[in-house]
């Protein structure tokens, strides 16, 4: 059997003002696909999987529309002379935004359908915080989506929408696609799996696979910093028993929605001054605080400076705060050198309407060895705070980002990471964490962010209205 394999993967902040453009994708097309770690699951799989292109990036702004159509056109390009094909599997994570453009999954998938045809048998595997649509449904055959977050199954995943494709192929079985949209979005941080209420819930759809006549089970968080129509949360069914999936999705939804209020930070929250008024009376250490409203791979900007001067006007000491990008004060620490003293404006360099930018002195402390101008990294001291400062956008999130760069982080009394939850590596080092409700494109207080779009009423936005769990088919269910 013949399987064409390829996606788009990103998480758009719809406000976010940075598009991202080509050059911020890591691409990787033709045999390099089929090559690369993220795709070795497919050699246990007996099918032959034909490579397209699949592009990837960190979250951020928009796509750019040029870059969106040169991915989608090529991909389109390397797809027609694999015609005709048994199969198609989509490897995406389902919060793009593109600009000018909605639905922007919808548009991807639903020009792939159109070009295979109806004969050929389309899977997706997502990421629980993208948004679905109606046309996303009616182009797929199957679906599944991550079961955790912080997301550490992400290969599971792939392949349980690869081993669904597969099995519909060797047997001839074509299975129905249900979804109930329930009409509420909360931020990942309000929803990780790793704590109540979410952790039950999630805990129900082991259970739901086991039933005759499903093949899966999907609950989507969606992405609640993409002000568009679609943006909820969602319980999506694979299988082939009709009542089953529809009775299951509806369970999944109602016990969503019923724990809507339930759905609260894993975290101690507060304000900037909060938080770092708490940090600095920690009598334990390291105290690891997360200014989450600029956290870069929840789609922030990661260029704020608000959480450095609350830091600089309290006179903190023992700081490592990883990391602002700042392209420019990044560059003049490398023309300064290591030991130099300089002066730097830190901050709003990417937004410059998001922030207010800080005037330092600075000593350059460490610069990272690298040809590769957009890898640049300096940590630089400033008072009591060693900064870390990048060309590019990009998290601290990984021990080893900390000691690449000379730093030891356990021996700091305050790290700073631009962050929503914890990653699996920090959050145990944590003596206590504090997340800040900080300003930024992704804002966690997500009450107080701009709705033009988002479908009304939804949760928590809207908080007064009633919900009754209702069921749809896809397209190509419905005609079977
Ligand atoms: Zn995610």
């Amino acid at each position: 059997m013949r399987i064409a394999v390829g996606g788009i993967h990103i998480e758009c902040s719809t406000y976010n003002p940075v598009l991202n453009e080509e050059k911020d994708f890591r691409v990787v097309r033709g045999d390099a696909l089929t090559a690369a770690p993220y795709f070795a699951f497919l050699k246990d799989y007996d099918a032959t999987f034909l490579p397209t292109i699949h592009a990837r990036a960190i979250a951020g702004g928009p796509v750019a529309r040029s870059t969106y159509e040169r991915f989608k056109g090529e991909f389109l390009d390397r797809l027609k002379p694999l015609l005709p094909l048994d199969g198609l599997y989509l490897a995406m994570h389902g919060a793009m935004y593109v600009q000018g453009l909605e639905d922007a999954e919808g548009d991807w998938i639903a020009a792939a359908r159109d070009l295979v045809g109806p004969d050929c048998v389309l899977s997706a595997s997502y990421d629980l915080h993208g948004n679905v649509s109606q046309r996303i449904i009616d182009a797929l055959d199957m679906y599944s989506t991550y079961r955790t977050a912080p997301h550490i199954d992400v290969e599971e995943t792939m392949r349980r929408a690869v081993k669904m494709l597969v099995e519909s192929l060797k047997t001839g079985v074509r299975p129905l696609l249900v979804w109930a949209p329930i009409p509420v979005v909360l931020p990942g941080e309000r929803t990780s799996t790793v704590d109540e209420p979410a952790k039950s819930l999630y805990a129900m759809l082991p259970g739901i696979d086991a039933m005759d006549g499903v093949w899966d089970a999907s609950l989507m968080v969606g992405y609640v910093w993409a002000d568009e129509p679609r943006a909820t949360a969602a319980a999506i069914l694979t299988g082939t028993d009709r009542a089953v999936l529809e009775h299951q999705a509806k369970r999944l939804a109602q016990a969503y929605w019923d724990a809507r209020e339930k759905f609260v930070f894993g975290s101690e929250t507060g304000s900037v001054d909060e938080c770092v008024a708490k940090a600095i009376a920690s009598r334990s250490h390291p105290v690891v605080l997360a200014e989450s409203g600029d956290n870069p791979t929840g789609g922030g900007v990661g260029d704020r400076a608000d959480v450095l001067a609350e830091l600089l006007a309290k006179k903190a000491t023992g700081v490592i705060f990883a990391g602002i990008t700042d392209k420019q004060a990044t560059d003049a620490c490398y023309t300064a050198g290591t030991s130099a003293e300089l002066e730097l404006v830190v901050g709003a360099s990417l937004d410059t309407h998001g922030s207010k930018p800080v005037k330092v002195r600075a000593k350059v402390q460490f610069l990272h060895d690298t040809a590769d101008l957009a890898d640049r990294q300096a940590v630089v001291v400033i008072d009591g705070v060693e900064l870390v400062l990048a060309a590019k956008r990009r998290p601290y999130h990984n021990i080893a980002d900390f000691t690449r760069l000379g730093i030891d982080p356990h021996a700091a009394k305050i790290i700073v990471v631009k962050s929503g939850y914890l990653s699996p590596e920090l959050a145990p080092i944590a003596n206590p964490s504090l997340m800040a409700l900080s300003p930024g494109v992704v804002d966690q207080f997500v009450e107080r962010l701009d709705r033009h779009r988002k479908a009304r009423p939804t949760y928590p936005f809207d908080k007064d209205f009633a919900y009754q769990p209702e069921v749809f088919l896809s397209a190509r269910s419905i005609s079977r």
